[in-house]
């Protein structure tokens, strides 16, 4: 069975879903590691070793470079680990870091999957999920970004010793690459899409007012998310994009309302565990992939569902 190590930008006492799921994978692994790029407070330790992670590697930084601190680390852990899994985030950052250094250490890197058995056969679908693949590195690590909501969070039975050990890095100050300025975007209560249980996505069908889309999301503690018609046309944010060419979803329940269902919307959200579409045509192709169809006006079927969530609630 090889070692497992964990990469994060960074590592709260409060993770993200998508955290506690790459460190359930790890814990099946030898010796879990985890590398953070930056400093770990002593309650994110607790959690750390709640899952059985043996080992952490911190260190932070004062560079301004996009992306080589995090490089750094990641690669001083995997040194010092010599491990043969990382786990990484499915975010498009964490996979040019894992398919940079797995260029590096001439190894194999495998994104979107959704198991990694303990020889290394990792488990993704593949066109729009009309295949399941399995697929095992031939030479070296592999570097592996685990795809949210594919793993059942599961803290280890006892907390084990965390062992912590503060990387010394080479100085990267001649790197050709600078940030000029950096700006967080404006935190939203709504759970991340790509981790949500529950997300809710309007399409050209909302024409214009995203409002019911939004209450009915709130009412479920939902995600919003919209086919590309919708953000080409700027009624929302173009990060709520799903699809080929925006974000993969797969939660428990996507309710899907003024949507086409075009292939490249499908690609996106189609292995979701079940699927509710609202649309007022009734050969709208997105109700072959339903579970659940409803044939009517989503300013009429949206403001009903959410009222009618809030009043079981109540
Ligand atoms: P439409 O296809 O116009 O459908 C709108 C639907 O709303 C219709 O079915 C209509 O019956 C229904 N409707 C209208 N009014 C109401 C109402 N009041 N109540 C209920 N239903 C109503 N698209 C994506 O979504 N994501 C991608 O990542 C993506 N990537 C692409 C990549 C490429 C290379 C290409 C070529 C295209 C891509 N597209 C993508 C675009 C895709 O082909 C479709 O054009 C797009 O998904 C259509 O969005 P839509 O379903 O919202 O709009």
């Amino acid at each position: 069975m090889p070692s497992a190590l964990v990469f994060f930008s960074e590592f709260s006492e409060a993770p993200s879903k998508a955290q506690r799921e790459l460190l359930t994978l790890a814990s099946g692994f030898e010796n879990p590691a985890v590398s953070v790029a930056s400093q770990v407070s002593a309650a994110a330790q607790e959690v750390l070793a709640s899952y059985g992670v043996v080992k952490l590697y911190t260190a932070s930084s004062e560079a301004q470079v996009f992306g080589e601190h995090e490089l750094s680390v990641l690669d001083a852990a995997l040194q010092a680990t010599g491990a043969g899994l990382v786990l990484l985030a499915n975010d498009n950052f964490s996979r040019e870091l894992g398919a940079r250094l797995a260029v590096r250490h001439n190894g194999a890197i495998i994104t979107d999957v959704i198991g990694i058995t303990g020889d290394l056969v990792a488990t993704k679908d593949e066109l729009a999920g009309s295949y399941s693949v399995q697929a095992k590195p031939t030479n070296g690590t592999l570097f592996a970004t685990l795809k949210p909501n594919s793993i059942e969070d599961a803290p280890a039975a006892a907390s084990v010793p965390l062992a912590v050990e503060e990387l010394a890095l080479e100085d990267s100050s001649d790197a050709k690459v600078r940030i000029a300025a950096a700006e967080a975007k404006a935190a939203s209560d709504r759970p991340a899409l790509t981790e949500a249980r529950v997300v809710v996505a309007g399409g050209r069908g909302v024409n214009g007012d995203f409002g019911p889309v939004e209450d009915l999301a709130d009412a479920l503690g939902a995600a919003v998310g919209a086919s590309r018609a919708a953000t080409d046309a700027g009624w929302i944010s173009h990060d709520a994009q799903i699809g080929q060419t925006g974000v993969t979803v797969a939660p428990q329940l996507y309710i899907s309302a003024g949507i086409s269902g075009a292939i490249q919307q499908k690609a996106g959200m189609q292995t979701s565990k079940f699927i509710i579409a609202i649309n007022k045509d009734v050969d709208a192709p997105v109700f072959e992939i339903a579970d659940l169809g409803i044939v009517g006006d989503l300013a009429k079927v949206l403001p009903q569902a959410a009222e009618e969530i809030r009043r079981r609630k109540a």
